[in-house]
């Protein structure tokens, strides 16, 4: 899917694609004259732009956006902050996926460089959400917020967040294995590369989520999301 905004948009009605785009419709697709292309507007609707013109330079297509894009899943993700690069692979999974919202929470374990990040910079953060949707074929940024203090977090906003929601801990021991999706909806909890301290366990418990677990193995954080969005599709 080849996504674009709407001031992208010529007062023509008719979308121009250069660059790396243009590089994706010549080199991947082939495309010429009179093909049509799989395009979304961002947050908006998709369909299909016919190219009118095209050269190594800039292809002119004429769209028409006349399908919805897919609902997303009912589904929160609560992540400790992952480092950089597993951020970047978690955030294309959380677009591809269909989650409909993403919060980063801070955790004992979690280091403090990692809130450094330019990952975290919002242009950077939907640079790598829009690589997310256009593989699974999406138009709608989830929206992703960033709460660097646990405890405010988990006491003055989570409790609103679990309510009438399933809400589930991922966390490795003996606890029941993670559940199925419910039609109300799941908010799903994983912690950092070092695991919840006891400390937060409880404190998330006590604002309504359930300890589950995936088995005896130890999964790294990024298969341990996409194993459980898997799950919950
Ligand atoms: N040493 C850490 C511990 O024992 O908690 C391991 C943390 S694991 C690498 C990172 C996160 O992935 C965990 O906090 C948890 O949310 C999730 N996770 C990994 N394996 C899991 C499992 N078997 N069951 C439930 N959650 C798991």
């Amino acid at each position: 899917l080849l996504l674009f905004s709407r001031s992208e948009l010529g007062s023509d009605g008719l979308l121009s694609v250069d660059d790396g785009r243009l590089q994706h419709l010549l080199e991947v697709h082939g495309k010429e004259v009179g093909d049509t292309v799989r395009i979304g507007e961002i947050n908006g609707r998709m369909g299909h732009g016919k190219v009118l013109s095209i050269n190594t330079e800039v292809a002119v297509l004429e769209p028409t956006l006349d399908q919805l894009p897919p609902a997303k899943l009912p589904l929160i993700l609560v992540l400790a902050l992952p480092r950089p690069k597993m951020l970047r692979r978690i955030l294309r999974a959380v677009a591809e996926f269909g989650v409909a919202e993403l919060h980063l929470i801070n955790s004992l374990r979690v280091e403090k460089s990692f809130w450094q990040t330019p990952v975290l910079d919002p242009d950077t953060i939907r640079e790598y959400l829009l690589q997310g949707l256009e593989q699974s074929r999406d138009t709608v940024l989830p929206p992703v917020s960033c709460h660097r203090r646990f405890k405010p977090f988990v006491e003055d906003l989570l409790p609103d967040l679990v309510r009438g929601r399933q809400s589930l801990l991922a966390h490795p021991g003996n606890y029941p294995p993670c559940p199925r999706s419910t039609d109300s909806g799941t908010l799903l909890v994983v912690g950092p590369e070092g695991g919840f301290i006891p400390y937060e366990v409880a404190k998330l418990e006590a604002a309504g989520c359930k300890t589950v677990s995936l088995g005896p193995r130890i999964l790294r954080v990024e298969n341990a999301v996409t194993s459980l969005l898997g799950r919950l599709l």
